[in-house]
């Protein structure tokens, strides 16, 4: 068996060590490092930089990715968003060729943050059927061995109901073309219970798990997260289930959020708080006590719930800005939603693996080699700089390399 060496890393304790890797991808010994690199065919020499599980994007819209100044929105809202992307459509500025070459971007610069595995929401709509999903999956093959490609429906609105059959149709045309998990948004539909069940019994069928996008507004009456909670416990689903944003959890009473919490916990469904977008889009109507617009990550944690962030939206009409380094969204998670660095870290990392279906990753023999070196003195430190340092390794291979330098020109 061929090893390759990922020579003097050190860990988060501290220690300097050579990370061995197999043919197979799997990590099969950590040593201390040895005095210098032995520079074998395949040895990498990482330079004392900190050797982390690679991170994972478990929300991204790579079909609306990089679009800010092709489609404004001047209103600044959801709704602004959602109608400025559907006038966009009718106007015919979103091409096949368009979405192939900026979602391979938008892939691009995930690779280079860090990232080897992305779950992205893709829109399937009565007036496009499937055709974005094609288009995806087109640029997603570009990334073959070197990045984990999820691919969710996010079927348009309404879903139910008779107006709903068109959007049911091209639902089941995106199942033909091949998708991971069937998504939706229950807030914006007449049935939002109607529409969970829509989904339940779509991914029921083609075998596969469902990612909603739920309660993403502030209206406090709304809360279709219980309703999912109840019926996936009430149908016995046994797919993976997601649900991302949640934000009018966060606006309930804390025995509500801690009830509600309960329920999903016990329905096994992981919550994927999307801090960047939210802030960007919520509460603009609430110029006093401006909300943040997150879920109650802490009520959830209590409940036991599996909790991991995403960035969302990249510089689209639903977020300006974005850099697609997971790191942005853990240090907002640190700042909005007052968590730990470390655990901040785990939730762009090994939390979204283990919501999306993906081993975890830990710096162990038996391990996959996904990880990430970057040159930062620690957790806390990457998360606050962010350096652009950094080789990313997915199976124990370089696949995206970062260099930063920085150089202050005194006065002579
Ligand atoms: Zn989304």
């Amino acid at each position: 068996m061929t090893v390759r060496v990922l020579h003097n890393a050190r860990l988060v304790d501290g220690r300097s060590v050579d990370v061995h890797v197999g043919d197979d991808g799997l990590i099969s010994d950590v040593v201390a490092a040895a005095p210098k690199s032995a520079d074998l065919d395949g040895s990498e020499n990482l330079n004392g930089w900190l050797l982390l599980p690679s991170m994972a994007e478990p929300h991204a819209h790579l079909d609306k990715a990089l679009t800010a100044e092709m489609i404004p929105n001047p209103k600044g809202d959801l709704m602004g968003a959602i109608d400025a992307w559907i006038d966009a459509a009718s106007a015919g500025k979103i091409t096949h060729q368009g979405i192939v070459e900026r979602a391979a971007a938008a892939m691009e610069k995930l690779m280079v943050h860090g990232v080897t595995a992305v779950r992205t929401h893709v829109n399937v709509m009565a007036s496009i059927g499937a055709a974005a999903v094609v288009a995806v999956r087109e640029a997603a093959d570009r990334f073959d061995g070197l990045l984990d490609v999820q691919i969710v429906a996010l079927c348009g609105s309404p879903m139910t109901g008779t107006e709903g059959a068109p959007t049911r149709a091209a639902l089941a045309e995106a199942l033909e073309v091949g998708i991971d998990f069937v998504g939706g948004c229950p807030h914006l539909d007449a049935d939002g219970p109607g529409l969970i069940k829509v989904a339940i019994e779509a991914a029921t069928e083609a075998g596969i798990g469902i990612d909603l996008h739920v309660d993403e507004m502030l209206d406090p009456s709304v809360l279709t997260l219980r309703d999912l909670a109840r019926q996936v416990m009430d149908t016995g689903f046994e797919g993976l289930v997601a649900a991302s944003h949640c934000v009018t959890l966060g606006m309930q009473t804390p025995d509500v959020q801690a009830a509600v919490a309960a329920e999903v916990a016990m329905a096994g469904i992981a919550v994927f708080p999307l801090p960047q977008t939210n802030l960007f889009l919520q509460g603009r109507d609430n110029p006093t006590a401006t909300p943040r617009g997150l879920t109650a990550v802490r009520a959830l944690q209590d409940a036991g719930v599996l909790v991991a962030a995403g960035a969302d939206n990249v510089q689209d009409p639903f977020n300006l800005v974005g850099r697609s380094d997971p790191l942005e969204t853990a240090a907002l998670m640190v700042m909005a939603g007052h968590q730990s660095p470390e655990a901040a870290y785990d939730m762009v990392s090994n939390n979204v693996r283990r919501a999306i279906g993906l081993p975890e990753v830990q710096i162990t023999p038996g391990y996959r080699a996904d990880l990430v070196a970057i040159d930062a003195p620690s957790v806390r430190g990457a998360i606050a700089d962010a350096p652009m340092s950094r080789r990313v390794f997915r199976r124990g291979q370089l696949v995206a390399s970062a260099d930063q330098q920085t150089i202050i020109h005194r006065l002579s």
